[in-house]
């Protein structure tokens, strides 16, 4: 058999050689940095992310409700850096490995990661309040008043309802004194 049929016969018997890609998917490494992705439920509304952002991609604004924050961020504008997902102290923003963002000049302002973070309410004056930043801060430092109340409340129900706790224990220690 003559030598290039013998390569031809290998060649077929073996297949593609190249990636499919695109007609069929191809490999992609596991840590490629992607489309960022925000989980909402995670998020503080701190604006860290978007105050880092190399390419000025992350856009956060309250809406007019207040009842909470639009999260925006362009991908056309992204340049993957992965800083937003590096500073974000609540680990809300993902960068995934989905590369598959190509998009027509017409969408450049419409690709775009959205979502929407509700300000949670406060348990006992029903007042908007920003989320969960709270209760990092408050961890710890309001003595026997529970942990779990203060994570559902604002900082103005939580600074009073902290002093009624204060004022109740000195009346009671009061009290005590002047029994004995
Ligand atoms: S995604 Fe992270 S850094 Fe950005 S506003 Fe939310 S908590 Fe802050
Ligand atoms: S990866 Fe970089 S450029 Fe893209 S949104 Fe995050 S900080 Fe901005």
């Amino acid at each position: 058999m003559l030598p290039f049929l013998k390569i031809l016969v290998r060649n077929i018997i073996k297949g593609p050689a190249t990636e499919a890609f695109p007609f069929g998917e191809t490999y992609t490494p596991k840590r490629l940095r992607g489309r960022a992705e925000l989980d909402p439920s995670r998020c503080l509304t701190c604006g860290i992310c978007s105050h880092v952002c190399a390419g000025g991609a992350i856009a956060m604004t309250e809406s007019a409700d207040g009842r909470g924050m639009e999260f925006r961020l362009w991908h056309n504008t992204c340049t993957f850096c992965g800083l937003c997902e590096h500073y974000c102290p609540a680990n809300a923003i993902t960068m995934t490995n989905d590369w598959h963002l190509s998009h027509e000049q017409s969408e450049k302002y419409t690709c775009c990661e959205v979502q929407f973070v509700e300000y949670p309410v406060c348990e006992k004056c029903g007042e908007r309040m920003l989320p969960r930043l709270h209760q990092r801060l408050s961890k710890g430092l309001v003595g026997s008043v529970s942990t779990a109340e203060i994570m559902r409340i604002c900082p103005d129900c939580r600074r009073l309802t902290s002093a009624m706790h204060q004022i109740k224990s000195k009346v009671s220690l009061t009290a005590g004194r002047s029994n004995s």
